[in-house]
């Protein structure tokens, strides 16, 4: 079986295409350059995974040239999207190239890809959760909770603008298999923030993807430092690439969303992680107050994911171990920190 993957070069894809190589797929995948192609292809060092070109899934036919060079594709994982709060024009860089660039899969694969069998989009909590559901211990969020976010907050900063992006871009995707009933079948993945190890340790840089950076950013706060508001939910990156493969293979998940999320966690979570587990930056980050995570938590909503925990068939990681895991990698890329 030949797996299509877009957006290769991301945190979770590049977990996703290792799963899958391991498993004995064959992937391409699209990146934005030759150098990045070039740059995955050898960390990945398998001869069954090729790259093509996509500068930017929000160009109408993004996809075509892609599809019609590999007619063997019969799954596609729609993982391209992007995710980051640096902007002053969310429409422009949020929510356009995430909702076209959807729709630009999808109409690809109508066009050149009628092989196809299943189709994996990679969706969002933030598809599912509005901040005032967040911040209401009396509601529950599960497979089947919407965020009813409207355009024009949409549009009105970065935050509303990511959480926008993701939930017009599964929308998008849910009203054309509604409307064309196409011959595959689609599933999303909604993971709450996604922390864990990067899959290479080449890609620890300075800076992380955006939620890794989540982690990285209270090790570089000094112990003084001010200790980020960050709340939500958590899953582990292992487990979401895993997602993405149950999503296709099991024959249940058929229409499923698979709302991704073990626990939920805020700053003082991962600084009572990180403070207990390694005595060598104890002193060097802020210490906030141990213990009181669980009373600010129970301020929040509850998150139901039954139905997704059993097609997954194995227990989610816990926040400790993606929390060491992921500082684990930093420390041995960084051993002066
Ligand atoms: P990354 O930023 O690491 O990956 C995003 C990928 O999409 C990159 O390969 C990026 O390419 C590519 N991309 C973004 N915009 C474009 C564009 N206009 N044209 C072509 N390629 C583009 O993020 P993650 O791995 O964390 O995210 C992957 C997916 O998971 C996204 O859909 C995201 O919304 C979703 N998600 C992530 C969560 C998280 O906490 N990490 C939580 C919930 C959902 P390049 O780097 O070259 O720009």
């Amino acid at each position: 079986t030949t797996v299509f993957v877009s957006g290769a070069t991301g945190f979770i894809a590049q977990h996703i295409i290792k799963l899958l190589l391991e498993k004995g797929y064959h992937v391409v995948g699209t990146v934005r350059s030759t150098e990045k192609g070039d740059s995955l292809k050898a960390s990945l060092n398998s001869d069954n995974f090729s790259y093509e070109i996509v500068p930017d899934i929000g160009v109408e036919g993004a996809f075509d040239e892609a599809l019609k060079k590999h007619p063997e594709v019969t799954v596609f994982l729609h993982t391209a999207s992007p995710f980051h709060f640096k902007t002053t024009d969310p429409e422009k860089d949020l929510l356009l190239p995430a909702i076209n660039g959807t729709k630009n899969a999808l109409s690809s694969i109508k066009k050149y890809g009628p092989q196809i069998t299943n189709v994996v989009v990679t969706s969002s909590y933030a598809a599912i959760s509005t901040a005032e559901m967040e911040n209401d211990p009396s509601h529950t969020n599960n497979e089947d909770s919407w965020n009813t976010v409207s355009w024009e907050q949409a549009i009105s900063n970065p935050v509303h603008g990511y959480r926008g992006s993701k939930t017009f871009a599964e929308k998008a995707a849910r009203d054309f298999v509604e409307q064309e009933k196409p011959n595959y079948v689609l599933a999303t993945i909604n993971p709450s923030f996604v922390f864990g190890p990067q899959a290479f340790s080449s890609q620890v840089g300075d800076v992380l993807n955006t939620s890794s950076e989540i982690i990285n950013n209270l090790l570089k706060l000094g112990p003084d430092g001010t200790i980020p508001p960050t709340v939500g939910g958590f899953v582990d990156v292992r487990d979401v690439a895993l997602a993405h493969l149950v999503a296709f293979e099991k024959p249940e998940a058929k229409n499923s969303r698979l709302l991704l999320n073990s626990q939920r966690f805020n700053s003082q979570s991962i600084l009572d992680v990180l403070n207990k587990s390694f005595p060598q930056i104890r002193g060097k980050i802020p210490v906030g107050i141990p213990g009181s995570a669980p009373e600010a938590l129970a301020k929040m909503c509850k998150i139901e994911n039954e139905r997704t925990r059993a097609l997954i068939g194995q227990p989610l990681i816990e926040l400790e171990q993606s929390v060491v895991d992921s500082v684990q990698q930093i420390l041995d890329t960084k051993p002066d920190l």
